[in-house]
């Protein structure tokens, strides 16, 4: 039980609102490295969760990762998503992959191939993480202005460049995982989602989630160490006005929360108001001390479209700053 009586009035108000509305039913702290395990027995014969297909129609030969090996998952795997849906799905992860290459240089999370280095398509700005040390090497041509410091306050902006991605794709790859942990029994609430999940691309049955296709965004200022963490929450009565289910991802600074497609589960909210919240991460339960603070935004994914926003600004604070070239200041 969480103590709320330090915390400001909103943020109660916030905690009371999941305490008392919904109950956790998924709770998973992967290590990202170790053994590799199933999340759940493997079925004989196996069946895929999405598509239905099952042996030995269905192949099941390529290693179905719960969630995508970029946010650190190098353990845990799915025996119940086929060959088909594996590939079929991975067009939305590199969605996901490309819109949170920031976050994972940033918050130094580890995919298949270490932390992903930043470079811009003219090699005017690249970042990377050093492996040995943990520091982040800037390598900036002055002339484009990527980097400002503030040596007083100890900040530095870095204008990042950015890979193009299809917003919607995002918001898919999101539900997949969030369906990938859901328990057996209660996948008949996510027809919609499923229906969904089994069609190419992003635009074909797209299930909507009343609250909107997109997701809370929370960066915080303490770095989550290994390892990731899943939360499905779901909601303990049935004409509750909010959502039935919402899907937690963190890693590193930040956590993605998207609220699931339930048309059956959510019909008595069709045309209704309610109010929701960003689901209270640990740096914003813990406002009140010092060197906590954490910051969230909604974002919007129901675009089809590939976004091509070429650069996002970044504010870090650091420790030391050492210029190994120099250059005009
Ligand atoms: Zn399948």
């Amino acid at each position: 039980m969480v103590d709320t009586r330090n915390m400001p009035p909103e943020v109660q108000q916030v905690m009371t609102f999941y305490g008392q509305n919904y109950e956790l039913i998924v709770d998973l702290e992967m290590p990202r490295q170790g053994a590799k395990r199933l999340i759940r027995p493997m079925g004989t014969p196996r069946i895929c969760r999405f598509c239905k297909g099952a042996e030995p129609g269905t192949t099941f030969q390529s290693n179905a990762h719960t969630v995508p090996e970029c946010v650190g998952n190098g353990t845990v795997l799915s025996p119940d998503e086929c060959d088909d849906c594996n590939k079929r799905l991975s067009g939305a992860e590199d969605d996901f992959a490309k819109f949170t290459m920031p976050d994972r240089t940033f918050g130094k999370i580890p995919g298949k191939r270490g932390v992903p280095k930043i470079k811009s398509s003219t090699d005017a700005i690249i970042l990377q993480i050093k492996e040995k040390t943990g520091a982040l090497h800037i390598q900036t041509d002055h002339a484009k202005k990527a980097t400002k410091v503030n040596r007083e306050e100890r900040r530095l902006t870095v204008t990042v460049p950015l890979q193009s991605y299809r917003p919607l794709g995002v918001y898919k790859a999101l539900l997949k995982m969030a369906i990938s942990v859901l328990p057996d029994d209660d996948l008949s609430s996510f027809d919609e989602a499923l229906c969904w999940l089994r069609s190419d691309g992003v635009t074909q049955n797209v299930a909507l989630p009343r609250v909107g296709l997109g997701c809370y965004r929370t960066i915080e200022a303490s770095r989550r160490n290994d390892p990731y963490v899943l939360l499905l929450l779901r909601r303990r009565q049935l004409t509750t006005m909010a959502p039935y289910a919402t899907f937690i991802l963190s890693f590193g600074h930040w956590t993605y929360q998207i609220f699931l497609p339930s048309p059956k589960r959510d019909a008595h909210l069709e045309g209704q108001r309610f109010d929701i919240w960003a689901f209270p991460t640990r740096d914003i339960a813990k406002p009140m001390s010092p060197g906590h603070w954490a910051t969230t935004e909604w974002v919007d994914f129901h675009s089809p479209l590939l976004r091509r926003v070429d650069q996002r600004e970044f504010d870090l604070r650091y420790d030391s700053l050492t210029r190994l070239s120099p250059g005009p200041e």
